[in-house]
């Protein structure tokens, strides 16, 4: 069935006001009460069964057309803690918040979608979820969603996502078989010695030349743990100790992080940090204990539901939009828990290549509402390919 395009307009115009919207009034993890309510209640004038409360503000929306597959599309809600710096009319109401991700576009287009194929679309044969996430950044809301049975209260064979991607042309569409994403995890190092006064320093055992070594070893999983053809980097980002000029304090802390693709590099990085931090306690007669948390898994898309996702690109873009061949990013996204449950993809929609087109995260960026239409594009083709 053709797409009916008096009616995809009007609801692009409809998605642009709910996206500003949005966009005037962020919020942050778990706490998207009054994006979320938006949500639930556009949702419900579309007809839809709508489920709330799966990860606090969660919220999913069934349409219900009878036997056929089972797929879920996901948008994520929440905002940053970041201070806008845009000063044009839909800017940021709340100090010290914005929609620095684009997660207001990702909404709308979704929600844009959801009216779309709720009403104008009685010719498909199947079950869609909508899935709406509280609290993508940093706090694993996704994760939250389905350990509070996502995919038991919700069946789905297969599940997609959507990111903006700036840098990449507006409107093209990039889906990679296998990772799309890093992995990213945390880890803390408490060096524990013997403090002592500076100019004895064979009286106490040093947390600080301890520590410093530690830093230069982590250098070498990378480079010598680490099989050359496989991603990963460990960032030591944070060197905590003392306070004064002549004591060798008692305890050094070091955090970082690191990013990966693979399980198996994740193994291989955790054993080679326990391994460094029992070493260097020996050596230097300290105690070094290490802290290790797994974060994010990588977003690995499965080949099968990516080409699905570059088909229904090829019909809504031209040929040269599509892209499977980039490289992944370093980054990191919590869909990746719904990944590891349900194949599906994960994929960029581009945000714009030009210089107004800003880094995700930065004071001054802004989703493109160029491409609201392209996304909703996207999502009612890929409902009509797999349920159609
Ligand atoms: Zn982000
Ligand atoms: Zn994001």
């Amino acid at each position: 069935m053709p797409v009916q395009e008096s009616m995809l307009q009007s609801i692009v115009r409809e998605a642009q006001q709910w996206r500003r919207d949005i966009h005037a009034h962020p919020e942050t993890a778990f706490e998207e009460f009054r994006t979320s309510k938006i949500v639930e209640e556009k949702l419900r004038s579309f007809g839809l069964d709508v489920h709330t409360g799966l990860a606090g503000t969660g919220v999913v929306a069934t349409l219900d057309r009878g036997v056929g597959p089972h797929i879920a599309f996901r948008a994520d809600m929440d905002a940053l803690h970041i201070h806008e710096k845009n000063t044009f009319a839909h800017r940021s109401t709340v100090d010290g918040k914005m929609h620095a991700c684009g997660h207001d576009g990702h909404t709308s287009m979704l929600l844009g979608a959801a009216r779309y194929l709720s009403q104008y679309h009685d010719d498909l044969a199947g079950t869609l979820h909508f899935i709406f996430q509280p609290a993508e950044e940093n706090e694993a809301g996704g994760k939250r969603m389905v350990e509070e049975g996502l995919f038991e209260k919700f069946p789905a064979e297969e599940v997609y996502g959507l990111h903006n991607w700036p840098g990449l042309p507006a409107g093209s569409i990039t889906a990679l078989n296998g990772p799309q994403m890093a992995a990213f995890d945390l880890f803390e190092i408490k060096i524990t010695g013997s403090g002592t006064h500076a100019a004895m320093p064979h009286q106490g055992t040093d947390s600080i030349v301890a520590g410093s070594t530690l830093v230069s070893m982590l250098q070498t999983i990378v480079s010598r743990s680490v099989d050359p053809l496989d991603t990963a980097v460990v960032s030591v980002t944070q060197f905590h100790g003392g306070d004064t000029w002549n004591i060798i304090p008692e305890e050094v802390i070091l955090r970082g992080c690191t990013r990966h693709f693979k399980i198996e590099v994740q193994e291989q990085i955790k054993a080679a940090m326990q391994r460094l931090c029992e070493h260097v306690s020996q050596a230097f007669q300290v105690e070094a204990t290490l802290w290790y948390d797994e974060r994010y898994p990588s977003v690995v898309n499965n080949a099968t539901q990516a080409d699905y996702s570059r088909q229904v690109a090829r019909s809504i873009v031209s040929e040269d939009l599509v892209f499977d061949n980039l490289p992944p990013s370093m980054a990191s996204e919590d869909f990746s828990f719904m990944l590891r449950e349900v194949p599906g993809c994960y994929a960029w929609i581009g945000n714009g290549d030009g210089h107004e087109s800003r880094s995700l995260h930065n004071p001054h960026y802004d989703f493109n509402d160029e491409i609201l239409e392209r996304g909703i594009r996207y999502w009612v083709g890929l409902a009509q390919h797999r349920l159609g």
